[in-house]
């Protein structure tokens, strides 16, 4: 199932977010649809305000002048919201990605309860900030969500069945969506960032965990139960040390931040908590071979899954990132080599980049939601 449901409204918009104005005959190819169905689609969304004409332009060949549509950067304004376990990242966007003003606070409790009023009160600031009322809430974690609305499982907060959307909902009188982070990245990029008119588009982050984020015909994979891209417990090489639920050598066990400190603390005979990615990153203390051999092979458990994720679906594109993508680009060389030993001897290569990591970007791919989902209720009105 995509996540997205059929949202010809929301495939739209995103075209004109991200290739500009267009002509009504230029969206009905790019979305693959006739020009009468194209012109019932965007209707809605220029009686929301959402999209509008532009004045007509010249056409160059014979026939009447072309008006373009566009979508209106004033129209909507969405927030997005990121939460790990101890830091909540809010942006206010407009419809186009444009970040008007982010806020950072600590989560001093992680009671869902309080995360929600903590929420309200950071709409409530970007919104004197930016002198812009919001529509809509989006929030992302790293935890299974079902239907937009309710969290099953966020292990790091202490959650299980959070209806979260309905009590943020309440507390902002917004509508509200909350989504995997992973996934809400990926839309983001997909929406804003290298994804853009990639597709289908895929999304790998290293970090507290291992995720994988698809887009296809402009739509996130979901799956049935939420639970599409969570591939950090895949087996990558079964010599290698457990998981902290004990599969050996799964990806997370290799290539999470934990993992991988785990792992080096051993060789060095310190503390884990003693030690960062940054500092192993160091080119001193890559000269450990023990400390090296643990990062090459962290950055060959995610090209094993970056090359894996590449086989299944054939993306355009593939964009890594999260906190560990510093162990790709240190690793690069070993990290392609073993991308190009996973490809099918007559597939051809697909471009793997790496993104830095920010967690506006996580926040920003919440707010894309939002937006999706506001589009589509603008659709249906
Ligand atoms: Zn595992």
């Amino acid at each position: 199932m995509l996540d997205a449901g059929r949202s010809l409204g929301a495939r739209a918009l995103l075209q004109l977010v991200s290739a500009g104005p267009m002509s009504r005959a230029e969206l009905a190819r790019r979305l693959g649809l006739s020009a009468a169905t194209t012109t019932r689609t965007v209707r809605p969304l220029i009686e929301a305000g959402l999209v509008e004409e532009q004045p007509p332009q010249e056409s160059a060949g014979p026939g009447r002048p072309v008006r373009r549509l566009a979508v209106v950067a004033r129209s909507v304004t969405v927030v997005g919201v990121k939460l790990t376990d101890d830091t909540l990242y809010a942006v206010l966007t407009d419809p186009r990605g444009q970040v008007l003003a982010s806020e950072t606070r600590p989560l001093a409790h992680t009671d869902a309860v309080r995360v929600s009023a903590l929420i309200a009160s950071v709409v409530t600031r970007l919104a004197e900030r930016s002198g812009r009322r919001p529509d809509a809430v989006g929030i992302s974690l790293g935890a299974a969500v079902v239907g937009r609305r309710t969290v099953v499982v966020a292990s790091f907060l202490g959650w299980r069945d959070a209806p979260l959307a309905d009590m943020v909902h309440e507390a902002t009188g917004l509508p509200c969506t909350v989504a995997n982070d992973v996934r809400a990245f990926a839309y983001a990029e997909a929406w804003f960032g290298a994804g853009r008119g990639r597709d289908p588009f895929g999304l790998v982050t290293l970090g507290a965990g291992i995720g994988c984020g698809t887009v296809v015909g402009g739509e996130i994979l979901s799956g049935a139960r939420g639970a599409a891209g969570s591939v950090g417990h895949l087996p990558v090489d079964p010599s290698g040390p457990p998981c902290e639920i004990g599969h050996p050598g799964c990806a997370r066990a290799l290539a999470s931040t934990s993992g991988i400190l785990a792992a080096a603390a051993g060789h060095l005979g310190c503390r884990a908590q003693d030690l960062s990615l940054d500092m192993l990153l160091s080119p001193r203390a890559r000269q450990d071979d023990g400390v090296d051999g643990v990062l090459r092979r962290a950055a060959l458990a995610a090209a094993t899954i970056v090359g894996t994720f590449i086989a299944y679906v054939d993306p355009e594109l593939v964009v890594v990132s999260g906190e560990g993508v510093g162990v790709v680009e240190a690793y690069r060389e070993d990290f392609d080599a073993q991308v190009a030993a996973l490809r099918h001897w007559a597939a051809e290569p697909v471009p793997v980049l790496t993104r830095a990591f920010e967690f506006d970007e996580w926040a920003r791919g919440a707010g894309a939601l939002a937006l999706e989902a506001w589009t589509r209720v603008a659709g249906d009105r």
